[in-house]
């Protein structure tokens, strides 16, 4: 990512107040309004851009419930499933296995860091797509963990929040060194 990409596309970094807020729910009938599709495609160029596999509102300073998933194989998450960039509007959990993993996560608000993040392995979840259908799905593995991550955003948490340990927040460094099937480019 070149200086140019990251001035257009700002990503709030760990401290900033947003990213503490709780976001507002959007109303739903406004949804195919221009201030909200702008806002879902700005979303999806600034996560396109950083080479996420998910970004929320609050991350681009945006204190709203939407959140793109847009998981796809890549330098950061080798093994992560192709799916096309969807946005997530007024998601919420409806229910969840009991059993959690604990797997690797970065965020683009906080750099240079990987953390061992226990997740629910499946969930039940609601949503309304871009353009306004109400969406009830069951999500497990790579795609439930990145539902919970993004959804938390919205409550004002991060993955380090979620940590059982501050022993299992490490560096990208050590993390591409020991855990990466593919090296960083
Ligand atoms: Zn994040």
């Amino acid at each position: 990512m070149n200086q140019d990409n990251k001035d257009i596309y700002p990503i709030a970094q760990l401290g900033h107040a947003v990213l503490r807020l709780k976001a507002t729910k959007i109303n739903i009938e406004k949804i195919l309004d221009d201030e909200y599709q702008q806002l879902i495609s700005k979303m999806m160029l600034a996560v396109a851009k950083a080479g996420g596999v998910g970004i929320a509102a609050p991350q681009i300073y945006h204190s709203s419930c939407i959140f793109i998933m847009c998981s796809k194989p890549n330098t950061r998450y080798p093994d992560a499933p192709l799916m096309k960039p969807t946005a997530i509007i007024n998601p919420e959990i409806l229910s969840f296995s009991n059993k959690k993993i604990k797997d690797w996560e970065g965020c683009l608000s906080v750099p240079s860091m990987r953390g061992l993040v226990p997740r629910h392995h499946q969930i039940t979840v609601r949503y309304y797509d871009q353009q306004g259908n109400q969406i009830e799905k069951e999500l497990s593995g790579f795609l439930a963990r990145i539902f919970q991550h993004e959804l938390d955003h919205l409550n004002g948490l991060t993955f380090i929040d979620r940590l059982e340990s501050s022993k299992d927040l490490i560096s990208e460094v050590e993390w591409y060194s020991q855990f990466s099937t593919t090296k960083k480019n």
